[in-house]
């Protein structure tokens, strides 16, 4: 077995880390602070090439993997974005890139890969609903046939960057649970426009994640043409847990970062805080053991990722890997952004030292994309051979 990273892979991380330290913890405080979508980063992740990298070369990416996305990913949070950073992965080269690459048509691929590697088109997902959240399959968003191609009617929640975003990958229902044999019957995909007429959106106020914004979304009599489905009409439930697996691998590559970058700020500040005796505070155990205990998590969340990675990238199944990192990776990162504002005291709760920021935006990996205890209950039947609980 090789853990060394080859040259190619080293030289993305490189990228990384110069990108990311052009666009530090200060730009993303005060983007936050504005409540602004992070443009001028996302520009640059497009110009050096980093949105395309596991993207084929025939539709402008690089042609590398989800290992060397995930590399980049981790630089780009540790050096200053944290979590969210991965959402805008998330949005563009997984909810754009995956699902087009690998279940678009190709007229589709063609227009819009291109320009979404290139920083012109952006997109975002709509899948949660008010009464669907982890039980996927009980959404109600539903797609009409009619004869130029289907019309939606319905509502998401939650639905990321609505606002700055070209096109939505909308699932829905084309059959009525009631009507199909079995649950994940009758879903289908489709790619549309976030400005087609008779779809709106409103903000979601919420606790953090503020550079992105959250939006209920309204379908009313959307019309969709045949050209805009993705993958199989009834049958997309395989296809859209190709697009949720590697959605799990950038959060976890983003929260490793984060958890990085708050143990680097809690320890920076240890060093230089006087206590007792002036001594660094960063000398007594009660300060260095919580860090060192979620560096240690974060480590094992970090290898098991890239076993994931890797195995996706070789078409192996990776399901129970990228499961896994996510669930150790959210518990590391919680672990590191509240200990290193712990490590901060008074100064932790104040803007100016970022972990708060990094603390209120780790919330966020323990339920999404998908919560924690849902990765046990994966783990609990597909690993250990239990019954389903629910
Ligand atoms: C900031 C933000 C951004 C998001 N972005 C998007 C987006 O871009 N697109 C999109 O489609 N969605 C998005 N989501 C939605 C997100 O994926 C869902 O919130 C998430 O999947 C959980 O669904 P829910 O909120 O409906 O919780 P529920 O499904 O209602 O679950 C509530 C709680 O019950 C627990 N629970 C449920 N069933 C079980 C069980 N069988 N065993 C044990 N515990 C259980 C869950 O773990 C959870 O803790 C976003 C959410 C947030 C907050």
């Amino acid at each position: 077995m090789n853990f060394d990273l080859g040259e190619e892979q080293r030289m993305i991380q490189e990228t990384a880390r110069r990108v990311g330290a052009d666009f530090g913890v200060d730009y993303w405080r005060a983007k936050d602070a504005a409540h602004e979508f992070p443009g001028e980063l996302w520009r640059a992740v497009c110009d050096t090439g980093l949105c395309g990298i596991a993207l084929p070369e025939a539709y402008g990416g690089s042609g590398l993997g989800m290992l060397e996305l995930v590399l980049a990913i981790e630089e780009l949070a540790a050096a200053g974005a944290g979590s969210t950073v991965g959402q805008l992965f998330i949005l563009n080269p997984v909810f754009g890139g995956v699902a087009l690459a690998e279940h678009g048509q190709e007229a589709a691929r063609r227009e819009y890969l291109p320009k979404m590697v290139a920083g012109e088109m952006r997109f975002c997902m709509a899948l949660t609903e008010p009464d669907a959240g982890v039980n996927t399959t009980h959404i109600k968003t539903f797609a009409e046939r009619t004869s130029s191609g289907w019309k939606i009617n319905g509502r998401k929640i939650w639905i990321t960057a609505v606002p700055d975003s070209h096109k939505m990958l909308v699932v829905a229902r084309t059959r009525k649970l009631e009507e199909v044999e079995r649950k994940t019957h009758g879903i289908s995909l489709f790619m549309i426009d976030t400005q087609r007429k008779g779809l709106t959106c409103h903000p979601i106020d919420k606790l953090g994640t503020h550079t992105l914004s959250s939006s209920s979304v309204f379908f009313d009599d959307v019309e969709v043409t045949e050209d805009e489905l993705v993958g199989t009409e009834h049958m997309a439930w395989v296809e859209l847990f190709d697009v949720l697996n590697t959605e799990r691998l950038v959060t976890t590559a983003a929260a490793i970062g984060s958890a990085r970058l708050a143990i680097r700020l809690g320890v920076e500040y240890a060093n230089q805080r006087r206590g007792f005796g002036n001594r660094a505070i960063s000398s007594y155990q009660g300060v260095q053991f919580p860090l060192a205990e979620a560096h240690a998590m974060l480590s094992c969340a970090r290898e098991m990722n890239f076993k994931a990675a890797w195995l996706c990238d070789n078409e192996r199944p990776y399901a129970t890997e990228a499961n896994t990192a996510k669930c150790l990776a959210a518990e590391a990162l919680a672990q590191a952004t509240e200990r290193a504002m712990h490590s901060m005291g008074g100064m932790g709760f104040a803007r100016e030292s970022h972990v708060e920021r990094l603390w209120r935006d780790a919330r966020l990996s323990q339920l999404v994309p998908v919560p924690q205890e849902l990765i046990l209950n994966f783990v609990a039947m597909h690993d250990l051979g239990m019954p389903r609980s629910y």
